[in-house]
This record gives C-alpha cells, structure tokens and sequence, in this order.
C-alpha cells in the first residue's frame, strides 16, 4: 500500500494539481473574457442608441425652431403683429396653425417685457398667459431670444406646460425677412410649443430606429436612459428604450458551443493526467528498481558490497558517537571453486543462492547479511547482545555446512572459515574493520579451515613481519643468499650411503641462518616458491653429479605441485643439468593430495612418466590413510620422526613404528626412517624392516664440498661398520 500511495499523492501535488489549476484558471478566464466582451458589445451598442435618442429629440426641437423662422421671420407679419395686431392675419396665419397641431399646438406674441399679447391653444385663445402657460423657466428663453436676436434661429428648449406636460417650446423674435422693412425696435416675441407626447416619442423611435422608446417622468432604476432637462438644467423626464442585449444573446449562442468545448479540454486534460499518472508509475517502479540492483546482489537477492559498505560506516558512525560495540564477520567458501569446476557456473550459482537463503535465516534479526561478491559473505552486527555472541554465530555459519549441500540433486560438500574482527572503543574507519575482518577470515583459513579466527593486532605483526620477509627472500634470491645442504641417506642393511636429500637454506645477513621451515611458507605465500625449487634441484643435480651412483631426494612442496605444467618444467631443469631421472627422487607430503585428489593423481603419472621416483615425506603425521597409499603410486614411504622418537623405550610406540613400516612393506613401498638420532633406535627400526635410515646418528645435513668429501670417505671403508656419528 504505501508503495502505491506515496507515488499518487506525489503525483497528485507535483503534477495533477497545478494541471487541475491551471486548467480551471484557463476556463474561467475564458468564460469572464467572453462574458465581458458580450458586455461591451452592449455597452457600445447602449452609448449609439444614447446619441439617437438625443438626436431624436433635438431633431425635433430643430424642426420647430425651422417652424418658428416660418412663422416669426416674415415681413407681413412684421407688419401685421407690431402696433395693434391685425386680427384676421393672426387667425389665418397662426390661430387656424394650432388647431390641427400639426407643426404645433401653441402660439403666443409677447412684448419684449414678456406680457402676453395674444395667445391661441388648438384653436381657441389661451386661458393663460405664456408666463403662466410654461412656467417662470420661459423667461430663459425669451432673455437669451433678446439678447442675440438671429433671424431663423429662434431659442429653443423643453419646458413643462400648465397640464404637467414636457412641451418643446421656441422663442424668438418677429423680424422682416427682406431688406424692405427696419427691424423693430421694440422687438415683439413669437412663442410656439409642441408637446413631447406619446405620439411624438413614437415616431422619434420610428424614425431613429430605437425599440420602444418611451418618455417616463420618474427616474428610471435600471437600464439606460437620456435625462430631459428644461433650459434652467432641472429634471424634466427620462427618454427609456429597451436595452440591446446583442453581445448577451450571443453570448448565450456560443456558451453551448464553449462549455463543450471546455468539457472535452477538461476530459483530454484527465486523459492526458491519466496517462501522465501511468507513465510516472512506471517511471517511479523502474527507479526503484534501479535503486534495488545498486544495492542488492542479483544472484542471491542480498544486499551488495556498497550495501554493506554504506551500512558498515553508519554503524562505525554510530559507534563513534555512542561508543555501541561493532562486529563485522566475514567468511568466504571453501572449496567453493571445486564445485564451480567440477559442476560448471550454474552449479556454483545454485549453491551460492543456497547457501545466501541459508545464512539470512541464521542471520534474521540478528545482523546485517551482505554478500560481498564471488563467494564472499559478511555479516555487520551492531548490538550488543549480537557483539557478545559474534563467535557463537560464527560458528552457527559454519555449521550450516554441516550436511551437504544439495545442488539440483547433486550433494556437494563446502566449507567456510569465518574471521571476526570487533570494533570497540577505538577510533578506526570502516574500511580498517573490513581488512581486519579480512585478515582473520585468512588466519581461520591457515589454521585449517572450518574455524572462527577473531582479529588480533599480533597478525598483523606477523604479517608485517612475513611481507618484510618476503621482500627478503626477494633479494636473496637475487644475491645468491639460497645454498642447499644435504644429509645422507644410508641402505639400513649395509650401512653405505644410499643417497642424499637436499635441503635448503638462507643465509640472512641479520638473522642469520634461517630454516626452511619459516621461508618457504613465505616463498609459497609471496609466488617465489618456483624460483626457490628451481634454484635447489638445479644445484643439487649440479652438486649431486660428482657424487657418484647416489640417489639425489627433492622436497617439494604443494605450492609447486599446484602448477600443471610441473612435470615439464622438472624434466627440463633436469636434462639441463644433465643428471639422470632415474636416480631423482622427489619428497612430497599428503597436503596436496588431501586438498586436490584428482590433480594430485595426475601429476605423480605424469612425473613417474619422466622417470622420477616418488617418496611420500613426512609419513605418520596427517591422515596417513592406508587409502590413500593405495590410490597414489608412490615408490617409498618416510616416517616421520614423531613415529620414531620413543620406540626405544615405549612399547605401544615401537608396536606402531614396526606396524607402519610393514605396512609399507606390505604395499610393496620402500620404507626410509628419518630423524634417527641413536644406533639404539637404529637397530630397532632396522629390526623392523625399514629399507634406509637417515637422521643426525649417522650424519647432519653438510655443505656440498662437505658431503662430497663424506660420501668418498664412505666409499673407501670397508663394509658392515656402521658409523657412530
Ligand atoms: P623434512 O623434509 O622432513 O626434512 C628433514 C628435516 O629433519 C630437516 O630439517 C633435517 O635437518 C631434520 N633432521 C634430519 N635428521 C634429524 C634428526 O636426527 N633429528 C632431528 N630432530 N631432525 C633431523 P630442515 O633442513 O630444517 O628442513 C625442514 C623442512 O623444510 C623439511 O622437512 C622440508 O619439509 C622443508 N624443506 C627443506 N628443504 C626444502 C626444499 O628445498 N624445498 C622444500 N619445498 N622444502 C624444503
Ligand atoms: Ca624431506
Ligand atoms: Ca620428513
């Protein structure tokens, strides 16, 4: 769940939601930018139908200020309506005009005091005088008609009548139309009205083409209007129409259209999320992914080197600022090699991921299992309960390989050495606890595998020690430091010397002489065994040749016999010398025939192949399995030493002494007994069967030029006289 829940929140705020918000801000905008250009195109279309309404109005107070230069500027009526007006005139001329009402309805002549003359209204004399008629805002106009008096242009302007009506009024004064008459001088006024009525605003609409235009007295609440105003700017009425709503009924058209549209952009927008969604989750997996095979081994499952690395420094941290012990345990396979040999890779894979699902059930809540690579393992444990119990789990480790292990029905037997190294009140890095993990899982190796070797900062003495040696035995090599000595082998029944074993020394220019025993570990360890080999068979078979009809033994050690090409590179240092192979003998020990039967086999029929003979050294000591006297072909046995010392005086010694050598003899295998230090022990090894003799009773290993003079003594003494040494 929360693998699947993390990425869609994730999802959600980084992606989703900004999408989602953009996209409505988008939708929004667009609906209010279409809204509000619907809302301009009214708007617009509100201001023109303003300007027409006003055209219509003053349209129609111009017409009646044209009506007013008919009637007012006119030479008769100069003539007629100044002095004492001529009655006849003004019925014909301007009382019959009021009474249809076509052009207007009203018509007064006023001094130019504003006394009322005569006044007609649809036909009959007025009730009222003009001042009473329109109102005291008349007096506006007939000031301004006197003050700039202009012929066709009488004052024009909306007044309110005695009824309440709005009235288009022009004032204006009586002027000659020719050149004929003086213009008066006391100029008389000519009033006509027209009254802005249903009619009226009817046609204004008709004509300037506004719907349903109408005059209204009080202000309207909503919608556009145009004030009617008398000359003195008071509020006469409001000219009203029915709003265009062409911007809106368009818009109301296309919202279909968009909300569509919208609709669709949003369900592309979620199509589009939905594979953006699918797309991120792949993404995320394969990243996770990713992540895992940096850190996990893909064969096993486990974590990986730089896992372990990452988590071993995190807990070294720990413990340098809480002082939490560390443990670090590691181990490799034994024999994990043979097996990947003997059976092929899949094989060794299926061991490996075996023996990985054995160790993490050992290791399940107790520490940290990593496989380090190839059949390497570690195991990081940072309680201390866990610290405390590091061998016992060592331990548990290695007993898990108790039984075979089954390998796709095949049982293979492995192995494994476990080094522990302890991190605790100490100041090291990582990196450090890893090598001296290391360097004890070697020493668990060198003490027989199988074991748990806990880190000790003697090994690393040692080890300094044996690398400073090496580096030694490097220069030795070089300055000729290497001399070989040879201690005489005697045939038991005469007493003669039968032969010579080579023996190698170092002479150390500080320490001194140094044995065989320290060296040529170090030679096997550092690769410089093949040289010191060879530097010992070509001197002895070079020494050896002056010697006469002896046998020359070689030790050699596993370390050399591990190279398959052995054979070849002993038959050419051989011939080279040019002593013959059949009076050489090699001495070789159990190890490398325990460790590596099938080779070991291999390369003893290769060597009899070129003549040598093979003496199995050291004899008694390791497992010394009458099997593997059997399997091997050997030509000779040599008893250790440990089986000789005693056999003078314990009894049950000398019994296993005498059985061994007739074991030999019952192999039909020469039996040499080394190490013999006393005639006594001598002549009960002689007793018993034994074929040659050699050891410090007769005669201690010596130089060559030694050995030679030795060898031709003996040649000179007569027989059956043994040498007390
Ligand atoms: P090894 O093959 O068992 O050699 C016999 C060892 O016993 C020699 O020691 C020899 O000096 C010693 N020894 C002989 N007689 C007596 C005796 O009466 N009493 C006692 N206590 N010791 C006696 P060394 O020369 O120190 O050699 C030790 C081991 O070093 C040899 O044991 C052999 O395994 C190895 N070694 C010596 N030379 C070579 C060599 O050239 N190549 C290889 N690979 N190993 C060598
Ligand atoms: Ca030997
Ligand atoms: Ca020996």
């Amino acid at each position: 769940m929360t693998i699947s829940n993390r990425p869609m929140t994730r999802f959600a705020l980084r992606v989703a939601l900004p999408v989602l918000i953009v996209v409505v801000i988008a939708v929004v905008a667009g609906f209010l930018i279409v809204r509000d250009m619907a809302d301009q195109v009214d708007r617009a279309e509100t201001t023109s139908i303003e300007r027409a309404v006003r055209a219509a109005v003053n349209s129609n107070l111009t017409r009646l200020r044209e009506t007013h230069g008919d009637y007012a500027v006119w030479d008769e009526a100069v003539q007629k309506l100044y002095g004492a007006v001529d009655q006849t005139f003004v019925d014909g001329s301007y009382r019959d005009s009021t009474r249809l009402g076509v052009l207007f309805d009203r018509v007064y002549l006023l001094e130019n005091d504003g006394r009322t003359v005569f006044g007609y209204q649809r036909g009959q004399p007025a009730m009222r005088s003009a001042a009473e008629e329109f109102g005291p805002r008349l007096d506006v106009l007939v000031r301004s008609a006197l003050a700039d008096p202009k012929p066709f242009d009488g004052q024009a302007g909306l007044l309110l009548d005695s009824t309440g009506q709005i009235t288009a009024v022009v004032v204006g004064t009586v002027e000659p139309s020719t050149e004929a008459l003086e213009r008066p001088l006391q100029p008389r006024l000519l009033v006509i009205a027209r009254p802005i009525d249903a009619a009226a605003v009817r046609r204004m609409g008709s004509e300037f083409v506004i719907d349903d235009l109408r005059l209204v007295r009080n202000p309207p609440t909503a919608g556009a209007s145009v004030e009617l105003t008398d000359p003195g700017g008071q509020a006469l009425g409001w000219m009203t129409w029915r709003p265009s709503s062409q911007g809106l009924e368009a818009f109301r058209r296309v919202a279909p259209t968009a909300y569509l549209t919208m609709g669709l952009i949003c369900l592309t927008m979620l199509f589009l999320l939905g594979i953006g969604y699918s797309n991120f989750v792949a993404l995320r997996e394969r990243e996770q992914e990713a992540r895992r095979s940096a850190n996990h081994d893909g064969l096993t499952g486990l974590p990986n080197r730089a896992a372990l690395g990452r988590r071993l420094a995190e807990a070294v941290e720990m413990h340098d600022e809480t002082g939490a012990p560390v443990a670090l345990v590691y181990l490799d396979l034994d024999g994990f090699k043979e097996v990947n040999d003997a059976n092929g890779h899949e094989a060794g894979d299926v061991l490996l991921r075996r023996v990985a699902h054995g160790f993490a059930t050992i290791c399940d809540g107790v520490g940290f299992l990593a496989r380090v690579g190839g059949d390497e393992f570690a195991v990081i444990l940072d309680r201390r309960d866990t610290v405390d119990r590091a061998e016992a789990i060592g331990e548990q480790l290695i007993r898990f390989f108790d039984e075979p292990v089954d390998v796709d029905g095949r049982l293979v037997t492995v192995g494994t050495s476990v080094g522990i190294a302890v991190l605790q009140n100490e100041t090291i890095r990582a990196r450090e606890l890893l090598r001296r993990a290391d360097v004890a899982m070697y020493l668990a190796k060198e003490f027989g595998r199988n074991r748990v070797a806990l880190y000790d900062p003697s090994i690393d003495a040692a080890r300094a020690e044996r690398a400073r040696l090496a580096e030694d035995l490097r220069e030795a090599l070089r300055l000729d430091q290497l001399v070989v000595v040879y201690q005489p082998i005697f045939d038991a029944a005469s007493m003669r010397p039968s032969g010579v074993e080579a023996l190698v020394r170092w002479l150390h220019p500080v320490h001194g002489l140094v044995p065989p025993d320290v060296f040529v570990p170090i030679a096997e360890e550092s690769g410089l065994i093949e040289q010191v080999g060879g530097l010992v068979v070509r001197t002895a078979c070079r020494d050896a040749l002056a010697w006469g009809d002896i046998r020359l033994s070689v030790n050699v050690s596993p370390a050399q016999l591990r190279n398959p090409a052995f054979d070849i590179v002993l038959s050419r240092l051989i011939a080279e010398a040019g002593f013959p192979a059949e009076r050489f003998e090699i001495e070789m020990t159990e190890t490398h025939l325990v460790s590596h039967p099938e080779r070991a086999q291999a390369i003893i029929a290769r060597l009899r192949g070129i003549g040598v003979t093979i003496a199995l050294d050291d004899f008694g000591t390791g497992y010394s399995s009458i099997a593997y006297l059997r399997r091997f072909t050997f030509d000779k046995l040599k008893l250790d030493r440990s089986l000789v010392v005693g056999i003078t005086s314990d009894l049950s010694a000398r019994r296993l002494c005498e059985a061994t050598v007739a074991l030999g003899r019952a192999l039909d295998l020469q039996v040499t007994a080394e190490g013999v230090e006393t005639e006594f022990e001598a002549a009960v090894l002689r007793k018993a069967g034994c074929d040659q003799l050699q050891g410090y009773a007769f005669a201690r290993p010596m130089t060559a030029d030694a050995v030679g003079d030795y060898l031709r003594a003996a040649a000179l003494r007569p027989l059956a006289a043994p040498s007390t040494g």
